[in-house]
């Protein structure tokens, strides 16, 4: 008997989910449809975030105070108007020049490029780097139709040109779109009387061969460095 009420009552509460997922499911369609699909839509255009995280994220929205999200939503529009790109080398800033680029301790005439300023913020926390930054706020992309012309270079041919920069290292991404970018990059800037570097592509610390993927693995064994050399003397 007491068997048969248990039952029965987990019965009754999975009919009671399932009518509340339904009810959802009815406002979702009938009520708030075309906010909530617009805002899932915008929220799936963020890296790394499919369908399911952005109407998570929505319906984590609908859960937030109502001053919260008024909050929110000042930030997101102000974000414009208070970070822009520094005028140097495109990395983001809250000032016309960025502070890498204002900071007179830096190597004036070494350039790193990257693609994006979160490429910055990686290299600056190995505190290995102490040149300049140039940002190309992309990469040529031949499925996304991104093509040279996107690739903003003037501003860094410019001051190459001026004869402030005597070294370049050229770090975009180890990934078709990046080594693409890269060969165009070696191809316009060869032409300068500058010394042109490639970031090594290799073996990340910390892990063993046997796992590394075979790309990454040939890569590092044609980057391979000398590390000691036996010189014979005749006499
Ligand atoms: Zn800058």
């Amino acid at each position: 008997m007491t068997k048969k009420i248990l039952l029965f009552g987990i019965s009754a509460i999975g009919d009671y989910l399932e009518f509340g997922a339904w009810c959802l499911g009815f406002g979702v369609h009938m009520g708030f449809s075309k906010i909530f699909h617009d805002l899932v839509k915008n929220f799936s255009k963020f890296p790394g975030i499919g369908k399911r995280s952005a109407e998570r994220m929505v319906f984590h929205l609908l859960k937030m105070k109502p001053e919260e999200v008024r909050g929110l939503a000042h930030n997101i529009e102000e974000i414009h108007n208070h970070i822009k790109p520094c005028k140097f080398c495109n990395n983001f800033s809250t000032k016309d020049v960025c502070s890498i680029c204002e900071d007179p301790k830096r190597e004036k005439d070494v350039i790193c490029i990257v693609e994006e300023p979160k490429d910055i913020m990686a290299i600056e926390k190995t505190s290995r780097y102490r040149g300049l930054y140039y940002c190309l706020l992309g990469s040529i992309s031949l499925v996304e139709g991104i093509d040279i012309e996107n690739l903003n270079l003037r501003k860094l041919i410019n001051r190459i040109e001026q004869g402030k920069i005597k070294e370049v290292i050229i770090s975009t991404d180890p990934d078709n779109d990046g080594e693409l970018t890269a060969q165009y990059l070696i191809q316009e800037l060869s032409r300068y009387p500058i010394k042109l570097y490639r970031i090594a592509i290799g073996i990340p610390l910390g892990t063993q061969i046997e796992y590394i993927d075979s790309a990454t693995l040939g890569q590092a064994m044609a980057e391979r460095k000398i590390i000691a050399q036996f010189f014979y003397f005749f006499y």
